[in-house]
């Protein structure tokens, strides 16, 4: 068995497309993993995670995945998974599981692991936990690491803040700079909030002068009861607007710096499967297991209604064919009179359902970021078409290794 690394693996597509007959059961590819459940150390301002409503364990202090679940997971997910295997690591912020738990994690995974069969483990993290010893785990086994950073220290530190109130910007940097240090493979989640969509420019540059070379934006989006984008979310056209801009400053370093949603983007015009789940045909290529093993089938719908069984009582295959995933796979089907007549939709395929749902709990709606994807792919496609071509007439294409 070898342990590796693999291009961020929280939304790694199933190659197989949702058939609601009697035909092959979409696998489950990835699992994406809570040890602590949504408990963090930190207090973002825009953070709405841990005290959604809708969470079935919110009412429990102490959520901690034990070591006998851990080893349960890892037996019957490799033997189902074989002969690949991608775990992500996600929370809350899963660091608090502690180094030990991630220790053994491995030594499960080498107990567990078949003669031939590949493992890939990532994690996502706010990076205040990390030291050496962190390290030492994440280069040995060459995992991959997301720590998320909004950008330079003012625009950071204004909602992402500990639970004393102040900001996380400096031990961030110290992390970031300890993982360069030690050649972790990582990259930098941004979100972007009322601080720092309207900052392109600045924003690039800072990550470039730190030396980053990975990149993903997520933008944030929440609402009131009444539908209202709550303050810190940010408009389609403000994020169309810096999606814009980014790629006409990263376009001259493409060939050295990694942009997902670019790079997703480049994918789907090349005829692969993209490595986001969004711009899937149907939602059904990860699950989210929580630190109890009950597993859900998107991280924003661990919800009791979407809840698809638990690994310490359902097998892999009775979980992948619950009628639930296929019911939840199939939102992402329920087409927009607008995407079906999109020129983007074999992109796009209408976006993500949780932001269709977001504002008024109706998957179909049309996503609340349509705009801005139509102003990126306005702008994107043309150039990366020729890109590709190019490539593709060239020494060879492979746009896992970045465009
Ligand atoms: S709802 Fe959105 S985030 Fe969830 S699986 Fe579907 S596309 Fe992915
Ligand atoms: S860009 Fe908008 S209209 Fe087009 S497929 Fe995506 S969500 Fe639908």
């Amino acid at each position: 068995m070898g342990i590796a690394s693999n291009p961020f693996p929280l939304y790694v597509g199933s190659g197989n497309s949702l058939d609601l007959g009697l035909g092959p059961t979409p696998r489950i590819s990835s699992l994406l993993i809570k040890p602590a459940s949504a408990v963090c150390n930190l207090d973002c301002a825009y953070c709405f995670y841990l005290d959604r409503d809708a969470d079935p364990y919110k009412a429990l202090p102490a959520r901690a995945m034990t070591l006998d679940t851990l080893e349960r997971l890892v037996d019957t997910y490799l033997f189902y998974s074989y002969p690949s295997g991608v775990f992500a690591f996600q929370g809350g912020e899963p660091t608090l599981a502690g180094l030990p738990f991630f220790e053994k994690l491995v030594e499960f995974q080498k107990r567990y692991g078949r003669d031939g069969q590949t493992v890939s483990n990532a994690l996502q993290t706010n990076a205040i936990l990390l030291d050496q010893h962190w390290c030492d785990l994440f280069r040995s086994y060459q995992w991959l690491l997301g720590v998320s950073l909004d950008g330079p220290e003012e625009v950071n530190d204004r909602y992402r803040f500990n639970k004393q109130g102040r900001g996380t910007w400096k031990r961030v940097v110290q992390s970031v700079e300890l993982l360069q240090r030690n050649q972790v493979e990582f990259n930098i989640l941004c979100v972007l909030s009322q601080a720092n969509v309207d900052r392109p420019k600045e924003l690039y540059r800072f990550y470039r002068s730190l030396g980053i070379d990975n990149l993903q934006f997520i933008p944030l989006a929440e609402f009131d009861q009444d539908g209202n984008p709550l303050p810190f979310t940010i408009s389609p056209e403000q994020y169309g607007r810096f999606l814009c801009e980014v790629f006409d400053l990263w376009w001259p370093d493409r060939r050295k710096v990694r942009i997902r949603f670019f790079d997703n983007i480049a994918e789907a015009l090349a005829g692969q499967k993209p490595g986001t789940c969004t711009m899937h045909e149907t939602c059904d290529s990860y699950v989210v297991v929580e630190y109890n093993g009950d597993v859900y089938p998107c991280d924003f719908f661990v919800e009791q209604s979407w809840k698809l069984g638990n690994i310490v009582v359902d097998s892999w295959p009775e979980i992948a064919r619950r009628t639930r995933r296929y019911s939840f796979a199939s939102k992402k089907t329920l087409a927009h009179p607008e995407c079906q007549a999109c020129e983007y939709q074999s992109i796009c395929h209408g976006g993500c359902p949780k932001l269709r749902h977001a504002a008024h709990a109706r998957f179909e709606d049309l996503d609340y970021f349509c705009q801005a994807y139509k102003m990126i792919y306005a702008r994107s496609t043309a150039p990366l078409r020729a890109d590709l071509a190019k490539m593709q007439r060239g020494a060879g294409f492979h746009p896992a290794a970045g465009l």
